[in-house]
């Protein structure tokens, strides 16, 4: 049996033997648009062809089991899969905004030395279903939480969304598409500690969200430390697919750079920082690490942020410093991962 989601339409057709096109979109718009998670509910379509859907395919679950709430408001979910795995979703209230932090993949294996996600290993990429059926519950649960619908979507839960390519872009396409969430592609940013070739297949293919890239260190030696696939996708390639990235699609870019204490927050790395950031138009997060059980990082004094800051913004760079948030649940950036316990069932 088959997630329906990843069937392309000319192959239902084929398989189901459809003849009238019309058809296709019925199943779609179930999937899409309408919250049933069994072919019985496809009420529109005859009852012959529910059934060979049921022979056929099967709909991705996700089933939220365990909500966790931040003394900040932040709320972590856990969604159990089709297969039991586990994976994380993380809703940040701020302001008007809530903003949800999505995973693309059942762990990960880019194996970055400050991730909890990267310890777990990796089990398996998200479907194109997973991945929408993913927003739309934490759309519910925005509203049901904080009475409005989200208004951005940022692809950096666990995974690294590049190595899911083309589920996470079908995945955008729905979001965006009236049919599916209806949500600007403006609104979505995609997070990636760097893949260079797939930032440029991003190019190409025009997408339309912003791009943030996970960058951590401007110097070769300690981001292939922190990132072992910068030894091949290292800080040259990368620049370039930014610069490409921007130049095709004038996209806004976010360089994301986690400090942590005495790895990459000394000025001589800020100064790294800027020269890697002179070569596009830019905004630069700096993030202060969140302590991860059994992982030997920490986070920088505050006197250091700030000189990293000055001197960024000496050189004329846009700089934030971000706090992160949910750090109390082990919802802050980097800390996805696992534990949790089964609780609740929607
Ligand atoms: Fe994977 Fe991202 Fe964690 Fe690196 S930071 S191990 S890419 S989830």
């Amino acid at each position: 049996m088959r997630d329906i989601t990843q069937v392309p339409a000319e192959e239902l057709k084929e398989k189901l033997e459809i003849k009238q096109g019309y058809r296709i979109k019925q199943i779609f718009e179930w999937l899409w648009k309408k919250d049933n998670d069994s072919f019985d509910d496809f009420t529109n379509l005859p009852k012959e062809l529910r059934e060979k859907l049921k022979e056929k395919y099967y709909i991705p679950k996700l089933e939220v089991t365990e909500i966790k709430e931040a003394s900040d408001g932040t709320q972590k979910i856990a969604f159990t899969l089709s297969d039991n795995k586990i994976i994380e979703g993380v809703l940040i209230p701020s302001g008007n905004r809530v903003t949800a932090c999505i995973s693309s993949q059942v762990g990960c294996n880019v194996g970055c030395k400050f991730c909890a996600t990267g310890k777990m290993g990796f089990f398996r990429n998200l479907s194109t279903g997973e991945i929408v059926f993913q927003v739309k519950k934490l759309n519910k649960l925005s509203e049901e939480f904080y009475g409005h619908k989200l208004t951005n979507i940022v692809f950096m839960g666990m995974g690294e969304p590049l190595l899911n390519y083309n589920n996470v872009i079908r995945a955008s396409e729905i979001i965006t598409k009236p049919e599916g969430i209806g949500m600007s592609p403006k609104r979505i940013t995609l997070s990636t500690v760097g893949i260079t070739d797939k930032i440029i297949q991003m190019a190409k293919d025009n997408v339309k969200f912003n791009l943030a890239v996970s960058l951590h260190s401007a110097n070769e030696i300690i981001r292939t430390n922190l990132i072992p696939i910068n030894k091949t996708h290292n800080l040259k390639k990368l620049q370039r697919a930014i610069f490409f990235f921007h130049k095709q699609t004038s996209n806004r870019i976010t360089i994301e750079y986690l400090l942590m204490k005495n790895v990459n927050d000394n000025i001589e790395d800020a100064k790294e920082l800027a020269v890697f950031c002179k070569a596009f138009p830019c905004k630069i997060n700096l993030i202060e690490y969140n302590p991860v059980e059994g992982i030997p990082y920490q986070k920088p004094d505050n006197i250091k942020i700030e000189a990293f800051k000055a001197l960024l913004e000496s050189k004329n760079l846009i700089v934030n410093i971000r706090r992160s948030r949910g750090k109390d649940i082990d919802a802050a950036c980097g800390q996805l991962a696992t534990k949790i316990v089964k609780k609740r069932r929607t």
